[in-house]
């Protein structure tokens, strides 16, 4: 394989060897770091800090959090790395009592509980969070129930259509298509008196596949957990918007706190929701609400009747960040940031251990190296956030405490999560759509003989997608990179393979080492592969001589979505000052990459000016931020996307404008767009000062 492989090195033109964007000068030393790099992480090693991540329930909050976080400190420091916990504070809800009870026509009690599987060790552990929403209202309400599909707003559009209110009701929602909060908001803001949220078989369990344990899928009393925060208005602890929690920090009064849901939410198992879901009447569903339970789907409302009961113990608790530093020498005050959160909602195998342990092995092999006699020029701080599950809180607390610095130091922030057999999935910054493409060319699919890359773009071929190369997906709120891109503005990215991993544990007690070795990765593979692959994409960030951005992929991708956006305006909105700034951005855009390449081919560039262009390059991303952020949430700062205020997870591009659109507001939209066309021209400006500072190198 090796003799081959030199063979074509050989015979390869110069201009098809491998490129190292913002590299200049010989590349031979980077090389054989990144190649010793990629062979310290191991599968074993993998496996077994999984396995001591997910050995206990450790919901944030738990005595059994705080130990996890020191395991990783330790582990750290024992490789040498400079390690210490930055501790926080929040309001972090537990349920103290749940009671789910059909009153008429027939009586049912909800069993609101997962059974222990004796194939799985861990599921029978104590100290389980019971299934719950966090910040779910506390309440006691009786009514009849609504079936609302997905609820979303176009599900409460068919049923006014229908003429079916649910004011008063309590809804009962599938999980799927929405993020969870999104469905408890929707229903609060239609006068539901309570919301029920269960996973239908169809989407869920039995349809997709043998349930746990004889396959992968959800078993008939598993049920999701989850948070019901509304995240797309601000992320966090909920009553320190903004600035920090620490102990002994300011803090809202609960009432005050705007991201709590009023109305009690539960969620239900397919189990516990079909006895109610067969008393109901009024129409039969459409065919797209009709879940795969044996009964028909009927919209309500009643005459099934419950009563809903939630109460929450709603006390402060400490959180446990876990933060690693590897001093830069040259960049020093340029951070690149890699996390990965710690907490579990019980013992998260898939979710989080299995991204938290590719990070450990990332860590390992950064520290290896080091003691081999590597240094970064730029500063790498490696972390593990604690309460990501209640709502990104560890993260974006920190990023609240350090945001100054941050916006000074910040070049960019890797982010992983659950992971596990599959596809190479991203999502990120356009300006660093260039640099990943280039990373996962060099990083071999587990397995496969091919790259990552490769695989990406094959399976691209083969599907009927016309767009075959590689993107970046827009990021929107499902990890702990919200608070740095969408609040502080610093160039993100979320990495991880999944897809053949998938199964019903998600937020579950069986989300637990049982699970994840038989269906998620048994081998730990992927785990080793996301360790290579995100150790070489923080080498090659802290080393490049030029922080490795692509302002050209922005103005592509605002492109494309201008575009788009276009055929909804219906010309009630003057797009001319965004396509104007838009086409001066493709020019220089363009002119940036000439200038590059050939300021770096000719030599390394002097120091005081390399600092500068970074310097430049860093703000890059910030351009696209507002200081009063989006109409109506303006902790979201970014422009370019953010959770959709109705999608939850998913993404909008250009949300200030496309929000405005979508809702026909036209005086917003066109005030949006002026906003955009501005963080556009000022990101432009940034370019072409780059241009500047890189032509002082072009003899
Ligand atoms: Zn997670």
């Amino acid at each position: 394989m090796r003799k081959i492989l030199i063979t074509a090195l050989i015979l390869l033109p110069l201009s098809a060897q491998p490129t190292f964007r913002g590299f200049s000068g010989s590349t031979r030393k980077l090389v054989e770091w990144e190649r010793r790099l990629r062979s310290i992480p191991e599968p074993g090693r993998v496996g077994t800090s999984l396995r001591k991540i997910s050995l206990e329930p450790h919901h944030a909050g738990s005595p059994a959090s705080k130990q996890v976080a020191e395991y990783t400190l330790g582990l750290m420091r024992e490789w040498g790395l400079d390690a210490k916990i930055e501790v926080f504070e929040a309001l972090l809800p537990y349920p103290t009592s749940r009671h789910l009870e059909m009153v008429s026509p027939a009586r049912y009690t909800a069993r609101l509980q997962e059974p222990a599987i004796p194939q799985d060790a861990d599921s029978s552990d104590t100290n389980q969070l019971p299934t719950y929403n966090a910040y779910s209202g506390s309440g006691d309400v009786t009514a009849p129930i609504v079936y609302v599909n997905y609820g979303i707003p176009e599900d409460y559009a068919y049923l006014d259509k229908q003429g079916v209110n649910v004011k008063g009701k309590i809804v009962i929602a599938r999980y799927g298509k929405s993020w969870r909060g999104t469905k408890a908001k929707v229903a609060q803001e239609r006068g539901a008196a309570g919301c029920l949220i269960y996973s239908d078989p169809r989407d869920d369990g039995y349809f997709q596949g043998d349930t746990y344990p004889k396959g992968a899928f959800r078993p008939p009393d598993g049920v999701q957990r989850g948070s019901v925060m509304d995240m797309p208005v601000s992320v966090g602890d909920p009553l320190s918007p903004g600035w920090a929690s620490e102990p002994g920090s300011r803090r809202l009064r609960r009432e005050e706190a705007t991201t709590i849901m009023k109305i009690p939410v539960l969620p239900i198992s397919y189990r516990d929701a079909q006895p109610l879901l067969e008393n109901l009447e009024g129409a039969v569903v459409p065919e797209g609400w009709r879940g795969a339970l044996p009964l028909t789907y009927h919209l309500g409302p009643g005459p099934a009747t419950v009563r809903l009961q939630v109460e929450s113990d709603w006390s402060t608790r400490p959180l446990y960040n876990v933060i690693a530093t590897i001093p830069g020498s040259e960049f020093r005050d340029q951070w690149i940031i890699y996390g990965n959160h710690h907490d579990a909602w019980v013992n998260g195998a898939q979710d989080p251990s299995s991204g938290a342990a590719a990070l450990l092995e990332t860590a390992r092999a950064l520290a290896q190296l080091r003691s081999q006699g590597w240094q970064p020029k730029r500063t790498i701080k490696l972390a593990l956030w604690d309460g990501e599950e209640f709502g990104l809180v560890g993260s974006t607390e920190w990023v609240e405490k350090h945001l100054e610095e941050l916006k000074n130091k910040a070049a960019v922030y890797i982010n992983s999560d659950s992971n596990g057999r599959g596809e190479f999935r991203a999502g990120g910054s356009p300006v660093l759509e260039s640099f990943v493409r280039e990373v996962i060319r060099d990083i071999d699919y587990p397995g496969g003989g091919i790259s990552v890359l490769d695989r990406l773009l094959s399976n691209r071929q083969q599907s009927a997608d016309r767009d075959t190369d590689f993107r970046l997906g827009p990021l929107g709120a499902g990890s702990d990179y919200v608070a740095f891109v969408h609040h502080a503005g610093v160039a993100s990215l979320n990495l991880g393979f999944s897809g053949t991993d998938s199964g019903g544990i998600y937020h579950s007690i069986y989300d637990s080492f049982d699970w994840y070795k038989r269906f998620g990765d048994p081998d730990f593979l992927f785990g080793k592969a996301l360790a290579q692959l995100v150790g070489t994409a923080i080498l090659r960030l802290a080393d490049a001589d030029v922080l490795p951005f692509d302002p050209s992929s922005l103005a592509k991708a605002v492109r494309r979505n201008v575009n788009d956006l276009a055929k909804q305006t219906h010309h009630q909105v003057d797009l001319s000052g965004v396509l104007s700034v838009l086409t001066s951005l493709e020019n220089n855009g363009a002119r940036y990459e000439h200038t590059l390449r050939i300021a770096l081919e000719n030599r390394p560039p002097e120091s005081t000016r390399l600092l500068n262009l970074n310097r430049t390059l860093l703000g890059m991303e910030r351009a696209l931020t507002t200081e009063g952020g989006l109409p109506g949430r303006p902790w979201y700062k970014h422009l370019y996307s953010a959770p959709g205020l109705y999608t939850g997870y998913g993404a909008k591009t250009l949300p200030g404008v496309r929000e405005a659109v979508e809702s026909k507001n036209w005086e917003q939209a066109q005030v949006q767009a002026g906003a955009l066309a501005a963080a556009l021209s000022t990101f432009d400006k940034c370019v072409r000062n780059s241009i500047q500072q890189l032509n002082t190198n072009v003899p």
